[in-house]
């Protein structure tokens, strides 16, 4: 299986997985590039997987679905795009003959839900959509810090070595601040090298790794003095862990 990242608008990431001949993709916000794709390497389009509601992550399905008949999946609890499967926390599907099990991930929007894929031979997948990114996380647009908080929590608790396909490449600006907030993280540092090397050449920062993001991403890390402390700082009266990822969140939407 070969898993690849799209580019597609400014900064968003369409990711597909092939083997050669039969392909999926993740939410394509616009088919174009997705056609393209398909057409480049002679591949035909079976599933359609979608997180949220959100246009640049829906805009193409309705075009590749009719293009292609694709199967497509999302979430049950936001508005989407005609006809598709439904799904919920827990459930399994199949598609391309891979094992994909459902979060949901709420705290980005009311319903976002993401899919842990198991693959052959290979370490597993996350489609994680805008709930966690490197180095950082989504904006709460519909939902509290508290469900944020375990939604990522319950991503965190995934293998080491599981990949981590986010559909933005937000990772440098998320970097800035991550360094902000823990600048005497050396792993942090180093991976900023990394990541700045790489967008230098044009190249995707992602996929990155669970056990990657354990080690720089403050989102995942509130629950250590460094993060709190950083945080307590500037906001002296956040003591629960909640309280301390909602001022770090608010942090970084005025960073
Ligand atoms: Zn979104
Ligand atoms: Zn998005």
């Amino acid at each position: 299986m070969k898993l690849i990242p799209i580019p597609a608008f400014d900064d968003n990431y369409i990711w597909m997985l092939h083997d050669g001949r039969r392909a999926l993709v993740v939410d394509p916000g616009d088919a174009d590039p997705v056609l393209a794709a398909l057409q480049q390497g002679g591949l035909a389009l079976e599933a359609i997987l979608v997180t949220h509601h959100h246009g640049d992550h829906t805009g193409g399905v309705k075009v590749l679905r009719q293009g292609t008949g694709a199967q497509v999946y999302g979430p049950a609890l936001e508005r989407m795009p005609e006809p598709l499967q439904r799904l919920g926390d827990g459930d399994v599907i199949w598609p391309l003959g891979l094992r994909f099990e459902v979060r949901l991930v709420p705290g980005h929007t009311a319903g976002h839900i993401a899919y842990v894929g198991q693959l052959p031979g290979q370490d597993p997948v996350l489609f994680c959509g805008d709930t966690l990114f490197s180095a950082g996380c989504g904006r709460l647009f519909e939902g509290t810090p508290a469900q944020m908080l375990a939604s990522l929590t319950s991503l965190a608790a995934l293998p080491d070595a599981t990949r981590v396909c986010c559909a933005h490449e937000y990772t440098l600006g998320s970097l800035r601040f991550a360094c902000a907030v823990e600048p005497d993280n050396a792993e942090l540092r180093a991976y900023q090298a990394r990541a700045k090397a790489l967008r230098d050449q044009h190249l995707p920062t992602l996929p990155s790794t669970i056990g990657l993001e354990k080690a720089v991403n403050p989102f995942l890390r509130t629950h250590l003095p460094a993060v709190a402390l950083a945080v307590q700082q500037r906001a002296p009266n956040t003591l629960d862990p909640v309280g301390v990822f909602a001022a770090l969140r608010t942090w970084k939407d005025q960073f």
